[in-house]
């Protein structure tokens, strides 16, 4: 676990007698070194951006891109986000690393727009982010900076920082929701959901964890999905699911009525250049992107 091996590593950094003593430094010691990596990697560009289609059931066409980031570190292959972002949220280099990561988004996404493609962008915050006081203006300076329509920018927020909810939360998704950006809530079902919150706050789509989406074909889990789907329909919201594989998954979705999918099937995350192949494939003579054989074609 990156967090504990981290808070290790500073303990056995004020006693140093204890620096060669077990095994466990060895790991400690790793995840320093990647700490200091890190701090370079937004100067030195080694941090990208891929993207991930999302598909609108109902027209067959694309509805927009999440951008999840990747670190191309030491010419190995990419590190995922799993392995640095914990590391970057405890150092606080979320903030550096984040802004960059929505204004590469959004200059993306303008790009994509003046080629005729007016696609959403979907941008993740994490915890530290959305805490900080400077998050508003930041994203209000980057939708003026890259002239992207705000209406084409999606934060995703998951249920766990809502945990950590307070006063201030509804101020700062109000204040989000007032640039025009649209609020979407990640990983919906994985913490603690609760009908009050979602009412109050502004979200307008809802992502379903892949975790559900992998169970819905069981009965326990397609009711789940369907609880799920219902209360989205009550309180107005779209609908994402996530992480569909497969075309039994689609279809169980579908029948549910779900608004967008969004994985495997379609297409995994792409470096921004082939995800403009991707696209101009997709626009080629109106032919949709979803796989033949899926029940859509
Ligand atoms: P997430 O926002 O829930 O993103 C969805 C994850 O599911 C991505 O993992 C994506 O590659 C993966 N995925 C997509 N389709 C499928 C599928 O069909 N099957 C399976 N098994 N997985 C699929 P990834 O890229 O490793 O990102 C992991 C998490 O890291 C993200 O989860 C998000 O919470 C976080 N993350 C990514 N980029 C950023 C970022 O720019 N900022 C912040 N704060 N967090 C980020
Ligand atoms: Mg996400
Ligand atoms: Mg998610
Ligand atoms: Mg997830």
């Amino acid at each position: 676990n990156a967090d504990t091996a981290l808070s290790h590593a500073k303990r056995m950094g004020r006693k140093n007698y204890q620096f060669y003593s077990r095994p466990m430094n060895a790991a400690a010691v790793q995840m320093l070194e990647m700490g200091n990596h890190l701090h370079r990697a937004v100067e030195r560009g080694e941090l990208l951006l891929y993207y991930q289609p999302q598909i609108d059931l109902r027209s067959g066409e694309i509805f927009g891109a999440e951008a999840l980031l990747r670190w191309r570190h030491g010419g190995k292959d990419l590190v995922l986000p799993g392995e640095f972002i914990p590391l970057a949220e405890e150092s606080g280099l979320i903030i550096s690393m984040g802004e960059w990561a929505l204004r590469s988004a959004c200059l993306q996404a303008r790009a994509w727009e003046e080629e005729g493609h007016p696609l959403r962008v979907s941008v993740n915050l994490s915890s530290r982010q959305f805490w900080h006081r400077d998050l508003a203006p930041m994203v209000a300076r980057i939708l003026a900076e890259t002239a992207l329509p705000p209406h084409l920018l999606h934060l995703e927020i998951t249920e766990t920082i809502l945990l950590e909810s307070g006063p201030a939360t509804l101020e700062t998704l109000m204040a989000l929701k007032d640039l025009g950006a649209v609020l979407s809530l990640d990983d919906f079902g994985t913490g603690y959901s609760s009908l009050s919150y979602l009412r109050r706050y502004p979200f307008a789509m809802l992502k379903i964890d892949q975790a559900f989406t992998r169970e819905i074909e069981g009965d326990a889990g397609a009711g789940m999905v369907e609880a799920i789907m219902a209360m989205a329909r009550s309180l107005k919201l779209q609908v994402i699911a996530e992480g569909v594989e497969n075309a039994a998954q689609l279809d169980a979705l579908r029948s549910r009525g779900c608004d967008i999918i969004q994985g495997f099937l379609v297409s995994p995350p792409l470096a921004a250049e082939e995800f403009g192949t991707f696209l101009r494939r997709a626009a080629f003579a109106g032919e949709k992107p979803l796989p033949p054989g899926t029940g859509w074609l």
